[in-house]
């Protein structure tokens, strides 16, 4: 790995910085790893600064992916109709049997992915079973330290399955069912938080770009008391918490039965809320808890193309944000989201806002949904005042787009073009923390031919050990659907679906 040279001045490009619709010429003198200085073109520069010229290019702020899963990248594209609750029930098919070894190939696959397509910081809710290890969670802290990215990563911990979480589904599946989802019971919490507190106590971590965070992973699937263990837990190491909140019609209804209160409401009460909060998805949100949320100063995670594949709905930004909520933009893991392009993302979260209604001063503007897939991310992920702007004191966290490419002939209105036209193609150079890791569309730090034989590989073996799994996933796909189906027909009190219900 080559180490930052002092001084690097990027001349020559159109920059676009904070609060800006179009882009400008500037140059920018970096020092390390940090934007130091942003100056008219041809400004002075130390004379033995690296130059790096940037004619014909855009540079933006790199994106900041607020929500994946690094163990997705292995299991991408393996179902179709799937609702948030049968990719749950497919989980120990899809993501079951997984080594050491596949645990850091899927979070390399994930970060290649997302450094290709011009997104340089992530939060990953990465999964380890039964519980977080220190080998997995080194692991997953060293693929994206491979991939020469920024990451805030928490392992996903829950004490109760998908069929304990969902009153009344366990009752309702066939016998037989039953006592074979009996076998996925969890361990008690008090053995869970023990491999993630290893970790974070012995593990030396660069904090400028890694961060430890810990994902109660849905809260309908966590006790009161795992909940309340993990709150103490993050307290006491001063870390962010992120969890899967309404996301689904079935976990508002689920949450209202179980607590007599919406979800958001119960981890209020609980006092799991703060500042180092952040929301996944948060499609079924009522005013109430977005109220609740901002005045916590909390994040939410939005996950567009998630959010529309799962059929989960279309999530409120315009209600979020008119209450204050912090919003960020996440991908979702590639076996939801299906891929990590954050462009696209971005692209579907002005979209989302779109269709939602006739009137058009309610929709997300263009600015509004990169300010959240840069600096939204920035805050959820705990690296605000550091990334998502290009601006003096920032780290030097830059895309460069290929201003010859198609997408842009002709460059009209940056802003728009960046979240309505660009989707990745025409990224040609990655720079994280004043160090390229993709040049001219290669991948620089990590051998791609390889990857792709290591992935074919854990493909193979993982179908061959999965398939008893996989003929239980068919079997419980239907219980679970029919189940479910029916259970969303229950009123809410507030609708996001697409269309009115059938
Ligand atoms: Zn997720």
């Amino acid at each position: 790995m080559t180490t930052s040279p002092l001084y690097t001045i990027v001349r020559n490009a159109l920059v676009l910085l904070p609060g800006k619709a179009q882009a400008e010429p500037v140059d920018l003198l970096l020092e390390g790893d940090t934007i130091r200085e942003i100056g008219p073109q041809g400004m002075s520069a130390p004379a033995d600064a690296t130059v790096v010229d940037a004619a014909g290019k855009l540079v933006h702020a790199g994106l900041i992916n607020a929500h994946t899963h690094g163990h997705g990248a292995l299991a991408k594209a393996m179902g179709d109709r799937w609702t948030l609750e049968l990719l749950l029930a497919a989980g120990p098919w899809i993501s079951g049997n997984r080594s050491l070894e596949d645990k850091y190939l899927s979070a390399t696959l994930n970060g290649a992915e997302m450094v290709l397509k011009g997104t340089t910081a992530c939060y990953d809710l990465f999964f380890e079973v039964p519980a977080p290890s220190v080998e997995g969670m080194s692991a997953i802290a060293q693929a994206y330290q491979d991939v020469g990215m920024r990451a805030t990563i928490a392992p996903m911990v829950a004490d109760k399955t998908l069929y304990e979480a969902i009153p009344g589904l366990y009752d309702a599946l066939p016998e037989a069912l039953r006592s074979a989802v009996d076998r996925f019971r969890m361990q008690p919490y008090a053995e869970t938080l023990k491999g993630f507190e290893a970790f974070v106590t012995q593990t030396r971590i660069d904090s400028e770009r890694l961060k430890i965070a810990l994902a109660p992973t849905i809260p309908l699937h966590c006790s009161d008391e795992f909940l309340g263990a993990c709150r103490d837990c993050a307290r006491r190491f001063g870390l962010g918490l992120h969890s899967h909140v309404s996301e689904s019609k079935i976990q508002a209804l689920s949450g209202v039965k179980r607590y007599g209160r919406t979800l958001t409401a119960h981890l209020d009460k609980l006092g799991l809320l703060g500042p180092d909060f952040t929301v996944a998805h948060g499609v079924w949100l009522d005013p109430d808890d977005m109220r609740i949320l901002a005045g916590h100063g909390a994040s939410v995670a939005h996950n567009p193309a998630s959010n529309m594949r799962l059929g989960s709905g279309l999530a409120d930004l315009r209600a979020m944000l008119d209450a204050g909520v912090n919003v960020a933009i996440g991908t979702d893991g590639s076996n939801s989201g299906d891929n990590q392009n954050m462009y696209e993302a971005t692209r579907l979260a002005s979209f989302v806002s779109k269709v939602r209604g006739p009137d058009m001063h309610q929709w997300l503007t263009t600015p509004e949904a990169l300010h959240a897939a840069t600096e939204g991310g920035a805050r959820a992920l705990g690296f605000q005042g550091k990334i998502g702007r290009i601006e003096a004191g920032y780290k030097a966290d830059l895309v460069f787009v290929d201003l010859g490419h198609i997408n842009w002939l002709p460059h009209n209105r940056t802003v728009n073009q960046i979240v309505h036209v660009e989707d990745g193609t025409a990224v040609r150079d990655v720079m994280i923390g004043g160090r390229f890791v993709v040049k001219e569309g290669r991948l620089l730090t990590i051998d791609l031919a390889k990857l792709a034989r290591q992935a074919e590989a854990a493909r193979e073996r993982l179908e061959a050990v999965n398939a008893p799994m996989k003929i239980l996933a068919e079997k419980l796909q239907d219980a679970v659907a029919s189940f479910c189906i029916g259970l969303a027909r229950e009123p809410y009190q507030v609708e996001r679906y697409g269309a009115p219900l059938r």
